[in-house]
């Protein structure tokens, strides 16, 4: 390298990158030169997600701002478009109307951590509620407490039902902790739903397997499972979501439940980075030596949930745990200054220590052979937490956190950061109801696959089909366009699959493609396809058959009037 540093390029700002960087940085002073490449430049403490979700902590107290921990560390807060392993070299994305950005080094990190590939599971993908990111979890808090406020207005009672009933799909630290959450913030809040009973409440853990934690001891994990069932949560065990629709989940065993809340915490899958790199990948990690190095490669390096390192007690590879990124994280760093310096490089340890905190006062430690659980295994979570985050202004706030929210009643209040732009995928299966004739209306739909029928009601209260729409048929329109209620009942004829914008995107639509309007004003349900398809949707077939319309810009005070509508 020019600066006659060597370059260490650690892709991923994890846990795993995080011990990584800063380890180096503490050792390796005035030999290594740290470029760190993550989209994210906060680190999430993953563990501290479901407390962000039952509204135990602040929402930003889950998050380290890399800047603040990695001083003298050059960070890329780029997205990574692809690695040439052999080169040593990055490209990363700058954004729009900007030019890639090359980065070489001497030494690349894998710490990418781990992505989810849904897309065996129909309608997982649109209507799964993932807890991987901060945005995720943010909009599962809002989501668990827009279901309660609109569960104590509701009078139907299969729809309130629907409401009240919580899937959360996977049996390891990620799904236990958010059920044991959830279940938590909806009793300790019920008092201010005088509607609400407990018994209404259902919250329901999936496990694929015959236990739950299999990173920890089966004791251990059947007493966790004995507490989770004693708070009122059920869990299932060997069972798996199959497949989603808007207002249900269906089992591996056949068991259809009926919910608007599935939280999907399974579906690992290989960093698509990784895939495309054509190293040798193990069970869809990078395949490492016990030194953390990449099998037959030199120069490269792997840590945390992406690589594959096998545990020197039982061969078995590392588990995706918080313990083990930055037992691997730290280890990486001094091999790489160990191999500058001609040492030889260390074997990984087995990692003994692993912690769980299922609520505030409930925990699990596992360390060697002492396992406990109960209140000191949650104060010692805490305070395990507390060491690791690297930052006494975090620390603090979070400390501070879990004083007030051991002496205040929870705070139910939705933070409502709405999307822009957003585009919803949506999946209804054969007989759902996707909107009803005389509900308001409040989003526009498009037709991707599947068939739907329209139905509109009589004076005399009888329904008639009007017409039947396939792909490339959209619908809804009317509605959000004169600001009045559904003139007809749409519903899902066949499996269905729809992208949906809200008011204010569909607004916009009008706006830049003003024939929109006009074609919906002069037909009376529904229309031919006259929305071309952005790049980002699923290609869409017209229907040669739909009815003729006439196209006319729009008048200003009709803009203005749709405006005003927003
Ligand atoms: C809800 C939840 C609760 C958990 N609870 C616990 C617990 O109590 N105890 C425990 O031990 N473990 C727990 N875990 C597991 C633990 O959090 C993970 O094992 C750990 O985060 C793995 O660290 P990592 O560095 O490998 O990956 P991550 O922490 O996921 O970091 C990956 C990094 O890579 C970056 N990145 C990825 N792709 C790109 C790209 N294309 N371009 C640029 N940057 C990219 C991301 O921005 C991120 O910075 C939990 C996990 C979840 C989801």
């Amino acid at each position: 390298m020019a600066s006659g540093l060597v370059r260490v390029a650690v892709l991923g700002g994890g846990h795993a990158g995080l011990a990584v960087a800063r380890e180096l940085i503490d050792r390796g002073r005035g030999r290594v030169e740290v470029a760190m490449v993550s989209r994210d430049t906060a680190m999430l403490w993953h563990g501290l997600m479901p407390q962000v979700i039952s509204n135990l902590i602040q929402p930003q107290d889950a998050l380290v701002s890399l800047r603040r921990v990695l001083p003298g560390a050059t960070i890329y807060p780029y997205e990574i478009r692809g690695i040439d392993v052999d080169a040593r070299r990055v490209v990363l994305v700058r954004g729009a109307e900007r030019e890639d950005l090359v980065l070489d080094a001497d030494y690349l990190v894998f710490a990418l951590g781990s992505a989810t590939d849904l897309s065996s599971h129909p309608g997982l993908a649109e209507h799964g509620l993932q807890a991987l990111t901060f945005g995720d979890a943010f909009h599962l808090r809002n989501h668990v407490l827009d279901m309660l406020e609109l569960a104590e207005i509701e009078d139907d009672p299969v729809e309130r039902s629907r409401m009240l009933t919580f899937v959360v799909a996977g049996g390891g630290f990620g799904g236990v902790e958010i059920s044991a959450e959830i279940n938590g913030l909806i009793r300790d809040t019920l008092r201010f739903y005088p509607k609400l009973r407990a018994a209404d409440i259902k919250v329901i853990l999936l496990s694929g397997s015959s236990r739950i934690l299999r990173a920890i001891d089966r004791r251990l994990a059947e007493r966790a499972t004995r507490r989770l069932t004693g708070w009122g949560v059920d869990v299932r065990l060997r069972v798996s979501v199959q497949s989603a629709t808007a207002t249900a989940a269906v089992l591996s065993d056949g068991t259809e439940i009926l919910t608007r809340t599935l939280v999907v915490t399974t579906g690992l899958a290989t960093h698509p980075l990784l895939a495309s790199t054509g190293l040798s990948l193990q069970d869809g990690r990078v395949a490492c030596d016990e030194h953390c190095r990449v099998r037959e490669r030199t120069g490269l390096y792997a840590a945390g949930d992406n690589a594959w390192i096998p545990d020197p007690k039982t061969d078995e590879p590392l588990p995706p745990t918080a313990t083990a990124a930055k037992a691997t994280g730290q280890l990486v760093a001094r091999n790489i200054l160990a191999e500058l310096d001609s040492r030889p490089l260390e074997p990984i340890k087995p990692v003994k220590f692993h912690a769980a905190a299922l609520n505030r006062t409930y925990g699990l430690v596992q360390t060697g052979r002492v396992r406990f659980d109960g209140h000191l295994a949650a104060f010692v979570w805490r305070w395990q937490s507390l060491r690791a985050i690297p930052s006494w202004y975090r620390r603090t706030t979070l400390l501070l956190d879990w004083i007030l929210s051991s002496a205040f009643p929870r705070d139910v209040t939705q933070l409502r950061i709405a999307r822009t732009n957003a585009v919803l995928p949506m999946r209804f299966g054969a007989g759902e109801v996707v909107v009803r004739q005389g509900d308001p209306g409040t989003r526009f739909y498009v037709i991707t696959a599947g068939e739907a029928e329209v139905l509109q009601r009589g004076r005399d209260g009888t329904e008639r089909v009007v017409t039947t729409l396939g792909p490339g048929r959209y619908f809804g329109e009317i509605a959000l366009l004169r600001g009045a209620r559904r003139t007809a009942t749409v519903r899902a004829l066949t499996d269905l699959n729809l992208v949906s914008l809200d008011r204010k995107d569909f607004g916009t639509l009008v706006r830049v493609l003003p024939h929109l309007l006009d074609t919906a004003e002069r037909t009376p349900v529904h229309a031919p396809a006259h929305v071309p398809t952005p790049a980002s949707l699923p290609a869409v077939r017209p229907s040669p058959a739909g009815p003729r319309t006439e196209v006319r810009k729009l008048e200003p005070d009709e803009l203005d009037q749709l405006n005003q509508r927003k």
